[in-house]
């Protein structure tokens, strides 16, 4: 597909015409990793960061959170209870807290793989390529870093780097695989100032990087952030070239997103989910999608995880999560994966 026909998509209204997109986009799905819909557990490990951006509510400048970070022991016992419903990875997440080190990251990526045996994701931002090595060589298996926008300079403003050192996410996502990550990245949907060629870009780069994983959702504005109050101009304004930050935009992404990376695992996600509790992780599943993420973030630290307001599923336990996702899962006529749940592109790969 080429940007015209992406972009020809992103604005497409007619219900049947998209009701013809969701068909293609589910049966690619299903001729090419089937029917099993794989559970990673996630662990928010912690809300600390240092960096600036625009969009998330765990920026640096919000003194209206309070920080945690988890211990080892905490994070170990998450995992078993992954281990425990069944699911086949970890994935441990946090803002850019560079007090969580390379060695005690590489000690825990250890114990986990001692203990349980699951594949391990990390999805801690930009770091290091002598610490993604680390982190490799003690058993890490996947990294995950939305590039969030392939609009140089939409980034830039959302995602101000870090002092002096430049910020080049679409370069470390190429290291990464190179490391021999399995890689997943992925897009904000409907960030003021996004245009419909700027998205239709973000999916064809998903195909130029052969990504593993595709993680995409709506932009959900934060108060406490500066991106919020130009969400309100953007779409006030009437600007025909914004993307609107709607579940049905998110719906399109994820199809196209399986039309043109017929083989990753894309997660209907948690932020999708935040705009349609009663079906929005269903919908996402039948319209391309393959994973889904339970939280197994102890209850006491989730809702401090606030990267956007609002976030489903922020009071339930973990156990409740389980039960809930499975339900649903087998609810539309699909089954919960087993095993790791490898991406088809690595597999080919190595
Ligand atoms: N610090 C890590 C993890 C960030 S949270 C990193 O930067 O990679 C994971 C993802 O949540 C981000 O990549 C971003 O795409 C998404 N996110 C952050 N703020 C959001 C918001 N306000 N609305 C929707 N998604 C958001």
């Amino acid at each position: 597909m080429n940007e015209q026909e992406i972009v020809g998509w992103l604005r497409e209204t007619d219900e049947t015409r998209l009701e013809e997109l969701w068909k293609r986009a589910d049966n690619t799905r299903k001729k090419n990793v089937g029917d099993a819909v794989h559970l990673r557990g996630l662990i928010e490990i912690s809300n600390h960061c240092t960096r600036s951006c625009g969009y998330c509510g765990l920026r640096a400048q919000n003194t209206k959170i309070e920080r945690y970070r988890m211990e080892p022991d905490e994070i170990l016992e998450c995992a078993n209870k992954a281990k425990e419903f069944g699911y086949g990875t970890v994935v441990m997440q946090s803002g850019e807290d560079l007090a969580i080190a390379s060695g005690w990251v590489a000690a825990l990526i250890r114990r986990i793989k001692e203990e349980t045996g699951l594949a391990v994701t990390l999805s801690l931002g930009e770091r290091e390529e002598q610490e993604l090595t680390r982190w490799k060589n003690a058993g890490a298996d996947r990294y995950l870093l939305r590039f969030e926008t392939s609009n140089r300079a939409l980034f830039d403003k959302i995602h101000p780097p870090l002092g002096e050192k430049p910020c080049d996410r679409i370069a470390l996502l190429k290291q990464l695989k190179h490391l021999g990550f399995e890689t997943g990245s992925g897009a904000l949907i409907g960030i003021p100032g996004q245009s419909y060629e700027d998205l239709a870009r973000d999916i064809m780069l998903f195909a130029e990087l052969g990504l593993d994983m595709i993680g995409c959702g709506p932009y959900i504005p934060h108060p406490e952030t500066p991106l919020a109050s130009e969400m309100e101009t953007a779409l006030a304004g009437g600007d025909e070239t914004q993307v609107p930050n709607t579940e049905l935009m998110a719906y399109k992404v994820i199809a196209l997103a399986r039309l043109v990376c017929p083989r990753a695992n894309i997660p209907s996600t948690t932020a999708i989910a935040t705009l349609n509790p009663a079906r929005g992780r269903e919908f996402g599943l039948e319209r391309g999608a393959n994973v889904v993420m339970p939280n197994l973030t102890p209850v006491k630290y989730r809702a401090l995880y606030e990267i956007y307001p609002g976030k489903a599923c922020i009071t339930e336990t973990a156990d409740a999560c389980a039960a809930c996702l499975r339900g649903r899962i087998e609810s539309i006529g699909r089954q919960v994966g087993t095993g790791r749940g490898d991406s088809m592109n690595y597999l080919l790969r190595s």
